[in-house]
């Protein structure tokens, strides 16, 4: 299970005036998921094929897929720094990591990694999801360094 936490806890990241996602039909269970602390991904039953983000059908072949729980451990696959972001939120959290993680099972998401210091981010890094739920069932993933102290004030 995934740790949730609520959207005004101290060890949330700053989330005044963030756009909140798309929620539509096919994500919609994503989401929720997310809320009661579950990290899902789509598999294929016909082709094995897996995939994030969540999609009508199979990206490899067009078949239906099943959701599946990811064990919310993964890795840095790569990142950035924003060092210049002149919209509101974000500017007030300058500088912080956008991340590609690559999940155990495979499929990668883009997100943020907190709770670090920006030097200490690396490809390869092992980072573990944390949910935030923004509003009452709708929950969102950050992922922080796995396995050790958070280092507090980082975004
Ligand atoms: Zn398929």
């Amino acid at each position: 299970m995934i740790e949730v936490i609520g959207r005004d806890d101290p060890g949330a990241p700053p989330l005044e005036g963030r756009p909140l996602p798309d929620v539509d039909n096919v994500s919609a269970v994503y989401w929720a998921a997310a809320a009661s602390g579950e990290l899902l991904f789509q598999e294929c039953p016909s082709c094995g094929h897996r995939q994030f983000y969540p999609r009508a059908m199979c990206a490899a072949c067009g078949g239906t897929t099943d959701w599946r729980q990811a064990s919310g451990r993964g890795t840095v696959h790569t990142y950035t720094v924003i060092r210049q972001n002149w919209a509101m939120p974000f500017r007030e959290l300058q500088p912080y990591v956008v991340a590609m993680i690559e999940l155990e099972e495979g499929p990668r998401m883009m997100t943020n990694v907190t709770d670090v210091e920006i030097d200490h981010v690396h490809i390869g890094m092992p980072v573990e999801c944390y949910v935030v739920e923004v509003e009452p069932g709708l929950g969102l993933p950050f992922w922080r360094p796995a396995g050790r102290e958070r280092e507090p004030g980082g975004m």
